[in-house]
């Protein structure tokens, strides 16, 4: 168990309200940019990582997210890079799973591709973590190969099949693109409904540079759910999540699916999540360039008062939202930081 020196009396405890007066309730983490796939919309094959000494520790990122959740974090995602590859990252789950003991924190869950779930997925079921969403964006092997270049996709079925075994909840979260995947999405829609787990689909965003242009592989979801919507009856459900998503029911499946549709049609009025990266940078918007330095207050103090000024003042500076556009003339990364640094 990691020990921390978190003191919730101090600035710690005040809640976390922006200009526009949406009240932040939910944290990313990103807790290595690190990953075993180089996905092909994500990363570029020959990515360089942040040299290992400039990750905060699992007891700095425990004191970090700690200081949030004294100031009304209610759910947690632990995220990446990889989560499941930074060595003894259970550990830090374990700790952080106090906070649902206490009830101070509602829920505590991981976006993974999956690669390592066989391992981890009865620890993490023990910790109190009840949802994960593993990302998987083709059924087909050869394709899975080629879009994550380094992925197999037999490990990563077993990885679910582990999690569905120890009682988590799975959802399955695919990235929608052009003349790969995007054929095949009922069929992995009947697979993950067949099974009980909810889809959802996501527009490739302009993040980091990839080596490639991203008008080649973004495909507007409203042409998906257009092409959808041919074969299936489609019921829009009321929005009960507060996440970016939208979701209908599918009435021939019984399944749910989900839409998030950052390049066609924003939700940015009702965002509630700020996104800390491994080397305690805050990322108050995906899609700007905002950063504040968390990890000069973290370490300069053993209590949280500078820590909690810092993330006021960062808080204070959230934008209203984001523009995204791909187009022939926005062919270019509208954000310099991979998703994997910020943290998908
Ligand atoms: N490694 C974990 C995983 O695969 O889920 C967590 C990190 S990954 C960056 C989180 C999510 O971001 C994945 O679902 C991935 O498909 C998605 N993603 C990465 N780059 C993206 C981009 N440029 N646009 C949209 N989604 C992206």
């Amino acid at each position: 168990m990691i020990k921390t020196s978190l003191n919730p009396s101090g600035d710690g405890s005040g809640a976390m309200t922006d200009p526009f007066g949406r009240t932040i309730s939910y944290l990313r983490v990103s807790i290595t940019d690190r990953c075993d796939f180089r996905c092909v919309y994500c990363m570029s094959e020959d990515m360089t990582f942040l040299p290992r000494a400039d990750l905060l520790t699992l007891e700095e990122l425990d004191r970090l997210c700690s200081a949030f959740i004294a100031k009304g974090v209610r759910k947690l995602r632990l995220t990446g890079g990889e989560p499941l590859v930074r060595r003894n990252m259970m550990s830090l789950v374990r700790s952080l799973s106090r906070h649902l003991t206490t009830g101070a924190l509602n829920e505590l869950t991981l976006t993974t591709n999956g690669s390592q779930l066989e391992r981890f997925a009865a620890e993490l079921a023990d910790c109190g973590v009840r949802r994960i969403n593993v990302s998987l964006d083709t059924l087909d092997p050869a394709k899975f190969r080629a879009i994550t270049r380094w992925g197999d996709l037999d490990k990563v079925l077993a990885g679910i099949a582990a999690a569905r075994a120890a009682g988590l909840a799975v959802k399955i979260n695919a990235v929608a693109l052009k003349n790969s995947n995007e054929d095949e999405i009922p069929a992995l829609m009947e697979w993950a409904h067949g099974l009980g787990m909810g889809l959802t689909l996501i527009e490739v965003m302009p993040l980091g540079e990839i080596g490639e242009g991203r008008i080649d592989q973004y495909v507007p979801l409203s042409l998906v759910r257009a092409r959808l919507a041919k074969q299936y009856t489609l019921t829009d459900l009321a929005d009960d999540t507060g996440g970016p998503a939208r979701y209908v029911a599918v009435g021939e499946t019984g399944g749910k699916l989900g839409f998030i549709t950052p390049m066609t049609h924003n939700f940015c009025e009702s965002c509630n999540r700020v996104r800390i990266t491994c080397t305690g940078t805050l990322h108050t918007c995906l899609g700007h360039e905002d950063a504040s330095d968390l990890r000069k207050p973290l370490r300069a103090s053993a209590d949280d008062q500078l820590l909690g000024e810092a993330i006021d003042r960062a808080i204070g500076l959230k934008p209203k939202g984001h523009d995204f556009i791909i187009d022939r003339r926005h062919d270019r990364p509208s954000v310099s930081r991979h998703m994997s640094v910020t943290g998908g």
